[in-house]
């Protein structure tokens, strides 16, 4: 079991005060629902768990079980076990999907497929293709571009089955979703959770009943609180 601790984490952009305060322990196992209003800071609270710049904390500290991790670079953050779902994916023109993930590959060297032949890889991603609901042809797509919303969802949802991180999180991967996606998300959830702990960022009250959820969290006014 791993632990991911938030120890009076306080972020602010020029006055304004983002979050403040905000401690919390996920492990792994759990599925935690994090919901506030728009422009509330959840998106901000993920980019600074995973270590996006642009989102540096302005106080506190992040612990992966024994390790203190804020000012670890993204990459090492997610080479131990941190993994994002983005609200909006970015689109890598020139890149595409089967290499995309190949090149993830080699930051992963515990990962099963990390010296996998090519054979053994596209099995994999085929199988994997298969189970978001994508063709076999977005191998040769480029990372996102013209993807649909849904389809950047279930590339997220790929990537997430991929990598089966110790630590997920969902920034409103549900929004915008059709029934049988957000079913696949649920079933993602369930398969990964006896290894992974979830921070699942939803508006959705039925969707967040349907995660099962561990806790309930609400970000208002800068500040963390159980519901
Ligand atoms: P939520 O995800 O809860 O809707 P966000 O984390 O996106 O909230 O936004 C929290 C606040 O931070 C908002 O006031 C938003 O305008 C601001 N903000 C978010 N991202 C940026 C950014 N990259 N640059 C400047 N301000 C930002
Ligand atoms: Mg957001």
């Amino acid at each position: 079991m791993s632990a991911l601790v938030l120890e009076d984490l306080t972020l602010r952009r020029g006055e304004k005060i983002i979050f403040e305060h905000v401690s919390s322990l996920f492990s792994t196992g759990e599925v935690h629902v994090l919901s506030g209003v728009n422009g509330a800071g959840k998106s901000s609270l993920l980019q600074a768990l995973i270590g996006n710049p642009q989102y540096a904390l302005s106080g506190g500290r992040i612990w992966l079980d024994d390790k203190e991790i804020q000012d670890w670079t993204p990459e090492k953050r997610a080479q131990h076990g941190l993994f994002a779902a983005f609200q909006s994916p970015c689109e890598i023109e020139g890149l595409t999907v089967a290499n995309f993930l190949r090149t993830v590959l080699k930051f992963f060297p515990k990962h099963p497929l990390h010296k996998a032949s090519a054979t053994d890889f596209y099995k994999e991603l085929y199988s994997l293709l298969e189970a978001v609901g994508l063709p076999k042809t977005f191998t040769a797509r480029a990372v996102n571009v013209g993807f649909s919303g849904g389809e950047k969802k279930r590339f997220e949802l790929l990537q997430l089955k991929f990598l089966r991180p110790q630590f997920a999180l969902l920034d409103e991967i549900d929004s915008g979703l059709d029934a049988e996606a957000r079913e696949l998300v649920l079933q993602t959830v369930r398969e990964l959770r006896p290894t992974t702990g979830f921070i699942i960022v939803s508006h959705n009250e039925d969707f967040a009943h349907r995660c099962e959820p561990t806790a309930m969290w609400r970000l208002e006014n800068g500040r963390l609180s159980t519901m």
